[in-house]
């Protein structure tokens, strides 16, 4: 109920009580003017009793006197006596009209009529004595018949007094009565008053005014500190008090939409920095491998609800490769056929999902974790994939952050994409195109490098020659006479393996360098190595090319402690192993100066 309400009904109550209170005093009051009448008609009767039996007992003084004495002032007294006797019974007529009862009323007549014949008996007494008869006189006025007269006046007297008390004390009992019930009556409605009045005020005042609005007070400070935590108790009530509290609770609500909608953007700002900062980083990377250092750490913080993979496509774009993965992915495999990925199918974002609302990729296992799939395009090429799932126990679902994963995949794949373009460029300039090794200007690179940097760590070199390779290209042509190169520079990579770097010299001339190593390891290496290629049966497109054989001249730095004529010597050697017949391996350090200087022009 409204607090209006109570105030109004109280206020209403309050008056109707008032009202009553108000009338039981008038009615009290009412009572206690007619016991006061009831006095007052009591106090009338009992006087005009006893003025009745003294004026009749003092007239009867008088006339005896004068019977007796004979004095004229006796006589007067008599006379006055006689009219205020006429006057009293004046006013017994006129007692009708004070509330008298018929026995008192009877008495009085009674009074009257005894008073009247002792008046004739002591007027006939006078009358007795002024005629001479004063015996008679006397014996008349206290005679038998006088005083009987006297009696019956005097008892008569004293029974209306009697029954005039008798009633007027009835009546003012009665009037008493009422007086103290009205009085109670009107304290009690007074009581009532004041008690609903002061139960209303404390009621109004502390209950519903002063309490909430104590708990209300405590709730705004809190507020207006913005913790929006505090709980606001929904009120039931419908008043002025009830309608604050709502007004407090959407104010709390709207404080912590606030909050919520801060907190957002300022996750939104933190992921926007993040992001940023990533790509900072993955301009900068030089290598693959930096790359996906730097996505397998950013991810995770921009997405800490998110595990993921970044999958980079082989060179022959078959097949997808983890490169880097965070938060322990599970649901993917670490490398899969490109066809198994709808995302890298359709060149567009994919979503695998619990409910089964589009296909789910096949390099996916079965446990239906959301998942999303970004293709990573650039120029127009797909280059590689970047993968999310939702953790376990995380309930953030990929598509959520959808527009910001796409950026980062549009960064990454360009990031990757330049990459693999510089990756291309370098080996373009340090790589040979037909065989894959590194080209002469890497061997003058490595030459130049180890002089500079490590001048003193031994270095064996070997120059090695495909014995008549002329013949291939005219016997087979010249694609053939590439594919027999292609052969023999595999099988130098495969022999050497991490013992040494081949370099493609020049046309069908490799060079070996072999760091750390001795004239006899690196003469071993080559024997090995000149064995493995004579040994190896070769064939181009089906047909047999037979068997080829390399001369091989080896040089060490150690023998003339001169690097910078090491492949000079190396190469002397291997112009005395062509012309030794071809198919043998020698040492520069062996030949004999005989044997030199048959030094090529390079
Ligand atoms: P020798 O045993 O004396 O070394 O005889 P050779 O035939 O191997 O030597 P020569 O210098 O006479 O011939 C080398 C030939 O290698 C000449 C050139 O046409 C051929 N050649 C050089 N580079 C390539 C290449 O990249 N591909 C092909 N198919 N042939 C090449
Ligand atoms: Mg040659
Ligand atoms: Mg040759």
């Amino acid at each position: 109920m409204r607090i209006s309400a109570i105030t109004n009904w109280a206020y209403g109550v309050t008056v109707l009580l008032t009202v009553l209170s108000g009338t039981a005093f008038i009615l009290s009051a009412n009572s206690a003017k007619q016991e006061r009448i009831a006095v007052q008609e009591h106090l009338t009767l009992d006087a005009l009793g006893e003025e009745l039996a003294l004026g009749s007992e003092e007239r009867t003084d008088e006339a005896r006197l004068y019977v007796m004495r004979g004095e004229e002032r006796h006589l007067n007294a008599f006379h006055v006596q006689e009219a205020e006797e006429l006057h009293r019974e004046t006013a017994i007529k006129n007692i009708h009209a004070l509330n008298v009862s018929p026995a008192e009323t009877a008495a009085l007549e009674e009074i009257a009529r005894d008073a009247e014949s002792l008046d004739k008996i002591e007027e006939a007494a006078i009358s007795s004595y002024q005629n001479g008869d004063q015996a008679g006189a006397r014996q008349m006025l206290f005679g038998p018949e006088h005083e009987r007269s006297q009696t019956a006046v005097i008892e008569t007297v004293t029974r209306f007094r009697e029954l005039t008390a008798a009633r007027t004390g009835t009546a003012l009992s009665q009037a008493q009565s009422r007086a103290d019930l009205w009085g109670t009556v009107a304290k009690t409605m007074l009581g009532l008053t004041a008690a609903l009045f002061l139960g209303v005020l404390y009621f109004v005042l502390r209950r519903r005014v002063a309490l909430p609005l104590m708990r209300m007070s405590g709730i705004v400070s809190r507020l207006a500190k913005q913790d929006y935590e505090v709980e606001v108790p929904l009120d039931r009530r419908r008043d002025e008090i009830s309608e604050m509290n709502d007004a407090i609770h959407i104010f709390r609500n709207n404080g912590r939409e606030r909050d919520r909608l801060d907190a957002e953007r300022l996750r939104d700002q933190q992921t926007k920095d993040l992001i940023l900062q990533m790509m900072h980083r993955l301009q900068a990377c030089q290598t693959q491998h930096e790359l996906a250092e730097a996505v397998s750490l950013f991810a995770p913080r921009i997405f800490p609800g998110l595990a993921g993979h970044l999958y980079v496509m082989n060179d022959s774009r078959t097949a997808l490769m983890s490169v880097g993965s965070w938060h322990e992915p599970h649901a993917s495999q670490t490398s899969f056929p490109s066809s198994a990925c709808w995302g890298l199918r359709r060149g567009r974002p994919h979503v695998s999902n619990r409910d089964h609302s589009d296909i789910p990729c096949q390099h996916l296992d079965e446990s239906q974790t959301p998942c999303l799939c970004v293709p990573l395009i650039a120029q127009g090429e797909t280059i590689g994939l970047l993968y999310f799932e939702d953790q376990p126990e995380q309930e953030t679902v990929a598509e959520t952050a959808r527009l910001y994963l796409e950026l980062i995949a549009e960064n990454i794949g360009l990031a990757v994409a330049n990459l693999q373009l510089r990756d291309r460029l370098t080996n373009l300039a340090v790589r040979d195109p037909l065989t894959g090794l590194f080209n002469r200007r890497s061997l003058d690179e490595a030459f130049n490098r180890h002089i500079r940097d490590q001048p003193r760590e031994p270095l064996v070199c070997l120059m090695v020659d495909i014995d008549h390779f002329k013949r291939f290209n005219d016997e087979f042509g010249h694609d053939a006479g590439d594919e027999v190169m292609r052969y023999v520079a595999q099988i130098a990579v495969d022999t050497i393996g991490d013992a040494g770097t081949v370099y493609r010299f020049g046309g069908e001339e490799f060079t070996v360098l072999l760091p750390g190593s001795t004239e006899e390891a690196g003469f071993q290496l080559a024997e090995t190595l000149r064995t493995n290629i004579r040994t190896t049966p070769l064939s181009y497109r089906g047909r047999i090319l037979g068997s080829v054989s390399v001369s091989i001249g080896i040089a060490s730095s150690l023998e003339a402690s001169q690097v910078t004529t090491l492949l000079m010597r190396a190469d002397v050697g291997l112009l005395e192993a062509k012309s030794r017949g071809r198919n043998v391996t020698v040492s520069a350090s062996q030949l004999t100066s005989s044997d030199s200087p048959k030094f090529r022009a390079r």
